[in-house]
């Protein structure tokens, strides 16, 4: 019996945990652990609220969760509960699939300003991450600012523009849901370092701004180049700039009758921020040109109202006491998901964070290639190894009460039957209460 560990149960792990039943077949052992209560991880407190077909893929992973060989370990924290040499000890093999759930931080002056915010942080105060639901962002203001041309933030602006219709069947928790019912926002300014050739938002999602029922997208025509130019892009971002070119001709006077402009600000490379009594006020940013993909400042600054600001410049991953971490590429140290023989990393944990949920599944099977392979090679100690008992004994004698897979089956019962009409579910945003509703 071969015994693997994976930490971290979003789409990394459960892909990686496929793959590995794949593999083995009844010859596996899998415990997957989350340092929450609940399972699925981005799939829950990452992807949009509004977007909940992707969510769907959390029928395949409950799947591989309820497969004999695969057991849930929730409420576990890697690092703190347990160290890696200990799952080491136990387990043949043990693969991070932690993800990257801490905000790159946007170091300029006035960052300390109130009401600046990362969106791993904003995002998961409005997805209910125990973490963050105490957020409290101030919405009084007119405008916001949200930093960065990827698909984050235009998940922020979109939730930032919708109305309280616009939810309905979102899984948006509710202390948000109240919070954006009553913003004052009214302006929405995206801001891009870059120029439209270099935006990272698909089409499908950038799409979704001329749907919005009290907000229109605006780009200035003169940050479009020569339409002809767009041939030599590849065909998702030549559709991504089709729809920022449909924006920029939008007329006046329609864009006028929306109450909340979304306006994209190009070319803007994100200098400091200025405030009042501890609040930020303003964003200043330097005009740039783009010389061999790269952003160069003119030295050229103007300033933007900023009541909220959202930076969504990507992510990196947590590190973990005794793993060897790159600290410039905010990942685990590896080469191909090998951290060293026996320990691994996949998903966003070993290649940082860009794609898709999909991306994870070829992942996930690699990852399982390369345990075969060390095992095969012997490069991994081959000998037997205790597994999940020799887990629930340390569990026991350390005081670690892990929720298991049919704990998080009562609270997914007790979320969706706490549902408000035409919404999947109302999450619970705090740990205990997820405990308690496990135990119930
Ligand atoms: P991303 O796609 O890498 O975009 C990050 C953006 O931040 C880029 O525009 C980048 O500009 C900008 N940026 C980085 N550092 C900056 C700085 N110091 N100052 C100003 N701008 C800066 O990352 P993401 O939006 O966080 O998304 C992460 C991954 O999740 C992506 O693969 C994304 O597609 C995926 N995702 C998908 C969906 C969906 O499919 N619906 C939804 C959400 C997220 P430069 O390009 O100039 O560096």
């Amino acid at each position: 019996m071969r015994h693997i560990a994976i930490v971290g149960s979003g789409p990394a792990g459960y892909y990686t945990a496929e793959a590995a039943l794949k593999h083995w077949g009844e010859e596996v052992q899998i415990d997957v652990f989350d340092a929450l209560p609940v399972p699925y991880g981005l799939i829950r407190t990452g992807v949009a609220p509004d977007h909940q077909s992707i969510k769907g893929v959390a029928r395949r992973f409950e799947k591989t969760a309820l497969n004999e060989n695969v057991r849930f370990v929730g409420n576990v924290k890697v690092g703190e509960d347990i160290n890696i040499a200990d799952l080491q000890r136990l387990y043949h093999a043990v693969v991070l699939a932690t993800g990257a759930p801490r905000d790159k931080a946007l170091d300029i002056p006035g960052k300390e300003l109130s009401n600046i915010f990362g969106s791993a942080a904003f995002v998961g105060w409005y997805n209910g991450h125990p973490e963050f639901a105490g957020l409290a962002p101030d919405l009084s203001g007119k405008n916001a600012v949200v930093i960065g041309m990827g698909n984050v933030a235009l998940d922020v602006a979109r939730i930032l523009a919708k109305t309280r219709g616009e939810f309905a069947g979102a899984d948006i928790v509710e202390h948000a849901l109240d919070a954006l019912d009553a913003s004052h926002i009214t302006a929405i300014t995206i801001v891009g370092r870059r120029g439209p050739h270099q935006i990272m938002m698909t089409p499908k999602e950038l799409g979704e701004l001329m749907h919005l029922e009290r907000a229109s997208p605006r780009v200035d025509p003169a940050d479009l180049p020569e339409e002809s130019a767009d041939a030599l892009l590849e065909p998702g971002l030549r559709k991504s700039v089709t729809h920022l070119r449909s924006f920029a001709a939008i007329p006046e006077n329609i864009r006028g009758e929306a109450a909340i402009d979304i306006d994209f600000d190009m070319f803007a490379s994100p200098v400091a921020f200025h405030g009042d009594g501890g609040n930020v006020r303003e964003i200043e940013l330097e005009e740039t040109r783009v010389e061999a993909g790269r952003a160069v400042g003119t030295g050229r600054t103007y300033r933007v109202p900023a009541d909220l600001v959202i930076t969504c410049i990507g992510y990196r991953t947590s590190p973990i006491p005794d793993v060897p971490f790159d600290d410039r590429a905010g990942r685990f140290a590896n080469d191909e998901g090998r951290i060293l023989p026996g320990l691994y990393c996949v998903g966003w944990a070993r290649r940082g964070p860009s794609g898709t949920i999909g991306t994870n599944r070829p992942d996930g099977y690699a990852i399982a290639d390369l345990i075969a392979a060390d095992l095969a090679s012997k490069a991994i100690d081959t000998g037997s190894k205790q597994g999940a008992a020799g887990f629930d004994r340390f569990a026991e004698e350390h005081g670690i009460t892990p929720v298991r897979f049919s704990d998080w089956q009562k609270i997914d019962a007790a979320e969706v039957a706490a549902a408000r009409d035409g919404a999947p579910r109302e999450k619970f945003v705090d740990v205990e209460a997820m405990i308690a509703a496990g135990e119930s």
